[in-house]
């Protein structure tokens, strides 16, 4: 709709400046998909599972989480991982480790916690990102792939790529969760997914085409030398943004209709404030899209969910090989 001066209005303006729709357009208000209020449903589902498998095995399931450095973005998200595995019963321990490490260190503390050296660990996780002089990769490998609740080892990089999944990478996984949970088919859909880095991109577009529930799309993945981008995003049925550019994504990069995942995270400054955006640019996106993810309150408490999952599956397997081994 366009004004007496020429200016555009969306169906949101008209609604909400003007309090009205405008006629004969049907209006778009795109489902917010809530990952809020999915990640408190799995914690539910989790808390009596992990109370069962403490009982059978004696002590609560433990997670080790190696911080290195001060950055406070990372302080603050081991904190609500630690926050949330208390939640449901198991422990997390933090292993604060000073910035000035190096990755020899770095990688004989992730060994000797791999050997229960710190009493026993199910689960590690490394936070990233590690300092730049520190080699991630090898300190990345150094956690013992049937501990690697985050699924960055190359054993379990290797086994989701050949359709045999282990551990999944958290978000990843927890971007397919809130498709499934939603309702969103993605079988012989086009999901468009802008990012290919190791731990969001490239796991999800393996397990958006993978067979069977939750897959089965035919996947493009974009990135920083796709040249026609929105030429490839308005394709999209489904469209992923895990980027790190805040509100790259447009509406006019939107199909009407699409389902749009922002996994993205940005901290951008608001005059003496600050706030977090995603990489989508929510509203006038939430007026083409049919269902959009919010940043806050949308993939990241599932990344969270997702990493409690693997945790309770890496003791209850661990349970199992010392059963195996008696
Ligand atoms: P990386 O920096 O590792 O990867 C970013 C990707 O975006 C790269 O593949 C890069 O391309 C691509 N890219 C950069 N610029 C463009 C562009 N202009 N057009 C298209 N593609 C572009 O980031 P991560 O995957 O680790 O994280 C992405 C975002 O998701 C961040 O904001 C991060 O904070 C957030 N995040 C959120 C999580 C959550 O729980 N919600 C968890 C993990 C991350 P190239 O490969 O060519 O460099």
């Amino acid at each position: 709709m366009t004004s007496a001066h020429g200016a555009l209005y969306t169906h949101k303006d008209c609604r909400e400046v003007f309090g009205y729709s405008i006629p004969g357009e049907t209006e778009m208000t795109a489902q917010r998909l809530d990952g809020r209020k999915l990640a408190k449903t799995i914690e539910n589902d989790l808390a009596p599972k992990v109370a069962a498998l403490t009982r059978e095995i004696g002590r609560t399931p433990r997670l080790v989480v190696v911080l290195v450095g001060d950055v406070a973005a990372s302080a603050s998200y081991v904190k609500s991982k630690a926050a949330a595995a208390k939640r449901v019963g198991i422990t997390a321990d933090v292993f604060s480790i000073q910035e000035s490490t190096t990755t020899a260190e770095l990688v004989s503390t992730v060994e000797a916690i791999g050997r229960d050296e710190h009493g026993p660990a199910d689960g590690i996780l490394v936070q990233l990102p590690l300092p730049d002089h520190v080699d991630a990769r090898a300190v990345l490998d150094a956690v013992p792939p049937d501990r690697d609740v985050d699924g960055f080892h190359p054993v379990n990089a290797g086994l989701l790529s050949q359709g045999r999944p282990h551990f999944i990478p958290c978000t990843a996984a927890g971007v397919q969760k809130m498709l499934l949970d939603a309702g969103v088919k993605t079988r012989g859909k086009h999901a468009v997914i802008v990012g290919r880095s190791d731990i969001v991109g490239k796991p999800l577009a393996l397990l958006l085409a993978s067979r069977g529930p939750g897959g089965d799309a035919t996947v493009s993945v974009c990135h920083s030398h796709t040249s026609n981008l929105k030429e490839v995003t308005q394709q999209a049925d489904i469209l992923i943004a895990a980027v790190g550019i805040p509100q790259l994504i447009t509406a006019d990069m939107v199909k009407p209709g699409a389902v749009v995942i922002d996994v993205g995270i940005n901290r951008i400054s608001d005059g003496d404030t600050s706030r977090l955006v995603g990489d989508v640019d929510y509203d006038p996106v939430a007026d083409v899209a049919e269902a959009v993810s919010p940043v806050p309150g949308g993939v990241g408490p599932l990344t969270v969910a997702m990493l409690l999952e693997n945790t309770f599956s890496a003791a209850k397997e661990r349970k199992k090989r010392s059963v195996m081994a008696e």
